[in-house]
């Protein structure tokens, strides 16, 4: 490896030498208090500016990221962020605003907003749009709320009780138990399906509500939703689509149409924006008639040709995020929905199937497939067999990283063993997913003829094999200066 840019100082050289100011300047101990002033100057090393950039680039490329290679991470919808996008968010008119500015300067990003709620409205089949929440997280405690404050105006106090399958992403227990709720956990079927049984049982006068994502974290199809839903809607409980990864179903069947009463859509997934690494990130939820009165305020409201805040709201929720969410975000979804129109967003999601099915199939040679259904946008695999051979999930999750593929989902969800959920999305091309299938393919072969080499993986990436409880608990995230 070369040099790290702190072996490389000497003493004096600089990135930038600037002219002295030519104005007179105050003292620094005039503008900063005592007690913050260094005693000594940092011991930075001492670089010039070609070899600091270089020292940037070289660490923004340690790290996998989808513009370098393939990420079938599941559930995570790590597609292609077309670059339009940003061009986009990065306009003057968009840029350059100030939260502040008064409503009749700022009318092109007003009508932005309510456009994009529009057009989510019309994808998910639910009227009332909220784009405030910065996370999909956010967006399901947005989405309870919603749901705790339609039942508290009604007076009934006794709904505690929040039902989750046991295939449910993880946020969707926390976020009903942060509300307040009580978390009620149903299993799911032999095919994977929520048990029409297990869910009449859960059921009672005391249900707000059911958690359901559809396809769920398997991949799979609902075939019984609209049982499930009359089951909810009967026992009086409301039924929440927990849409953050809408990449199977966009324009081929709605939330609405499937009697979901509320749903939250991750922008940064489906919607193309870069996620991972904490953000930011931006969040629809949508909503029926009866929770609409109770949706976050501000809402943008159209008179005329003219857009403006409504904050005349006295059943809402209030505020949820600063100002109105992650507005850059936005303006990216907002661009990637209206270059794709409804055509091609269908098409997205057709895509989306047919590449996981074709990865599904040519990898279930020699891979178990947890349900062997046909798969919506994500499909699960189980290493039981390669752990028989005394290789783990894990192992081959690391040894991926050595031709350059980022590992997918692994042991998640909880109910398959040793699991491996891989969502190749809609943006790769044939050639991708064959060399993909031909990489996993390869590594089995190892675990039969060559096993220490996958369980010791990997040999190519930055650093190796990390002890992992270490790493997360003592990280060494900091460079410390020799002693001069
Ligand atoms: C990603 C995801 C979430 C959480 O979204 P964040 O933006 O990470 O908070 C929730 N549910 C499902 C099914 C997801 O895939």
């Amino acid at each position: 490896m070369e040099k790290l840019i702190y072996d490389k100082s000497t003493a004096g050289r600089r990135a930038q030498v600037l002219p002295r100011v030519g104005v007179p300047q105050k003292p620094l101990s005039e503008m900063i208090p005592a007690a913050y002033l260094r005693q000594v100057p940092a011991a930075l090393p001492e670089v010039s500016e070609l070899d600091l950039m270089r020292h940037f680039v070289r660490l923004s490329h340690l790290n996998h990221c989808i513009e370098t290679g393939f990420y079938p991470l599941g559930s995570c919808t790590m597609k292609y962020n077309p670059k339009v996008n940003d061009a986009m968010a990065a306009l003057e008119g968009f840029r350059e605003i100030h939260p502040h500015q008064p409503e009749d300067q700022v009318q092109g990003a007003l009508e932005l907003i309510y456009k994009l709620e529009q057009s989510i409205s019309a994808i998910v089949g639910l009227p009332a749009v909220t784009l405030q929440p910065a996370a999909g997280a956010h967006g399901e405690m947005t989405g309870l709320l919603l749901i705790k404050a339609y039942f508290e105006a009604k007076g009934d106090t006794k709904r505690k009780k929040v039902i989750v399958p046991d295939t449910a992403h993880g946020t969707n227990p926390a976020t009903a138990a942060m509300v307040g709720f009580e978390v009620v956990e149903i299993k799911s079927n032999e095919r994977g399906l929520v048990d029409l049984e297990a869910l009449k049982a859960a059921l009672g006068p005391d249900t707000a509500a059911i958690m359901l994502t559809n396809p769920n974290t398997l991949g799979l199809f609902e075939e019984e939703i609209m049982q499930v839903q009359q089951l909810v809607h009967a026992a009086g409980g409301l039924i929440y689509y927990d849409g953050a990864n809408l990449n199977a179903i966009m324009g081929l069947v709605r939330p609405g149409d499937m009697g979901f009463d509320v749903c939250h859509l991750n922008l940064h997934k489906t919607f193309s924006t870069p996620h991972g690494g904490g953000g930011p990130g931006a969040c629809a939820v949508a909503c029926r008639d009866i929770l609409e009165p109770f949706l976050p305020k501000p809402t943008v409201v159209k008179h005329g040709d003219t857009y403006a805040f409504d904050w005349d709201r006295p059943k809402s929720i209030g505020k949820i995020k600063g100002f109105y969410g992650n507005f850059g975000i936005l303006v990216r979804a907002y661009t990637y929905i209206a270059a794709h129109g409804r055509d091609g967003l269908c098409q997205v999601s057709r895509d989306a199937i047919l590449n996981a099915n074709y990865l599904k199939n040519k990898l279930s040679r020699n891979f178990v497939v947890a349900y062997p259904q046909n798969c919506m946008h994500e499909f699960v695999l189980s290493g039981v067999k390669q752990k028989e051979r005394g290789v783990s999930t894990a192992h081959m999750a690391k040894r991926l990283l050595d031709f350059g593929v980022h590992a997918p989902t692994v042991y998640f969800p909880l109910l398959v063993p040793e699991a491996m959920m891989i969502e190749p999305t809609e943006t790769e091309s044939m050639e991708t997913l064959d060399r993909f299938a031909d990489i996993m393919l390869g590594i089995d072969k190892e675990t039969i003829e060559d096993p220490d080499t996958v369980r010791n993986a990997p040999f190519k990436t930055p650093v190796g094999k990390l002890d992992e409880a270490m790493a997360a608990r003592k990280p060494n995230l900091r460079w410390t200066p020799s002693q001069q």
